[in-house]
């Protein structure tokens, strides 16, 4: 295990009264992508505020690169943590050139050495050429490259992200994400990327940081942050979702109405017995047509890519389970479900 780049230890911000960060803890490793994901006001920008040394925290201490950075006392200044941050607003200088905007971190280089910095870190981003142009007359995908392209200059070993995709067109959103984790790893950069967009954080992290109401609730693998989520909140947060009830057996299944299912016993203190709720997405069970079937179509939504059928239980639950597009089940038909999830489900205890 290689040491991590930047550690938050137990860090706690108080806004007043106001506790925007309670007790938050992860690990960034070298040039690992980690996306803290959470809805608006849930403190996302406040943690990388706080690691970027914009803010000291209430409790808990950051270390970068192992050195203590933040503590309540003491605070090493944002300019001597040799990390880079670009904001949702790219923060150019409008009155400057792109040349002047990257420069700009750079006054510690010769005029020799920060002409060839420019040179290289305009073609990382592949925007040589635009090194005269001022930011009005870029369009917004090139300002965000030219964003990072100045963060990139003075070579830190992370960046800091908030929302760096949401000014930029919804069509050229994901160029964009993939040219900048293109160039973070061709350079082995950390970065701890801040959003709202559920699609963006699994796209571009290694690890996802789910965060909600100030707390941290799981940190993982997109795959398992999705399949696998340790709470309902992260259930409803990672993924289109609905829970199935029924009761623990001692073999690590659950009786429900669709079957004997398995759970994941790793990730929940379940016993023998007890009622317990299973998170089911809309591809963990295919339907098939049996007019004696116990499951009945309740609704059909057609949206052009799959159609996704709302289906009753004998109890009135219902579950969504995603079709083909060409899907010609209509509301009425009874079926069965037939499972497809590979491993077992999360469940939590009710
Ligand atoms: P968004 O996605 O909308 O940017 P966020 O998750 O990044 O939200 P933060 O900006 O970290 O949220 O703010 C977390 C909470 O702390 C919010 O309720 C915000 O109003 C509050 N807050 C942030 N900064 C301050 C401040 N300087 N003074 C008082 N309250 C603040």
């Amino acid at each position: 295990m290689t040491d991590p780049v930047i550690r938050c230890v137990g860090i706690t911000k108080t806004f007043g009264d106001f506790v925007a960060v309670h007790d938050v803890s992860f690990n960034v490793s070298p040039g690992e992508i980690v996306s803290i994901l959470g809805s608006s006001g849930c403190g996302k920008t406040t943690v990388l505020r706080l690691i970027a040394g914009l803010e000291a925290p209430d409790a808990g201490q950051i270390l970068i690169r192992g050195e203590v950075a933040s503590t309540p006392q003491r605070q090493t200044p944002p300019d001597k943590r040799g990390i880079g941050m670009v904001v949702q607003e790219y923060a150019l200088f409008p009155h400057m050139t792109v040349r002047q905007n990257i420069s700009f971190g750079l006054n510690n280089l010769s005029d020799e050495e920060q002409t060839s910095r420019v040179e290289e870190v305009m073609s990382l981003v592949r925007l040589e050429n635009l090194e005269d142009r001022y930011p009005h007359e870029l369009s917004g995908g090139q300002q965000q490259r030219i964003a990072l392209a100045r963060t990139m200059a003075p070579r830190p070993f992370a960046v800091l992200l908030d929302e760096p995709f949401s000014n930029i067109d919804a069509g050229m959103r994901s160029e964009v994400r993939r040219e900048v984790e293109t160039i973070l790893r061709a350079n082995n950069t950390a970065a701890v990327l801040v959003t709202h967009d559920r699609d963006e954080a699994f796209a571009i992290a290694d690890r996802v940081a789910i965060m909600s109401s100030g707390a941290l609730e799981q940190v993982d693998a997109p795959e398992a942050v999705y399949h696998l989520p340790v709470n309902r909140r992260v259930a409803q947060m990672t993924g289109t979702c609905d829970f199935m009830n029924g009761t623990a057996r001692t073999d690590g299944t659950v009786e429900t109405e669709a079957g004997v299912l398995a759970y994941d016993t790793n990730s929940a203190d379940i016993k023998p017995g007890s009622k317990v709720e299973l998170v089911i997405h809309p591809d963990d069970f295919g339907v098939e047509a049996n007019d004696s079937g116990a499951m009945v179509v309740e609704s059909r939504e057609f949206r052009g890519d799959e159609t996704v059928l709302l289906v009753a239980l004998p109890s009135g639950a219902t579950i969504k389970c995603r079709q083909e597009s060409y899907c010609a089940i209509t509301p009425g038909q009874r079926l069965d479900l037939v499972l497809h999830r590979p491993g077992p489900f999360a469940a939590f205890s009710v």
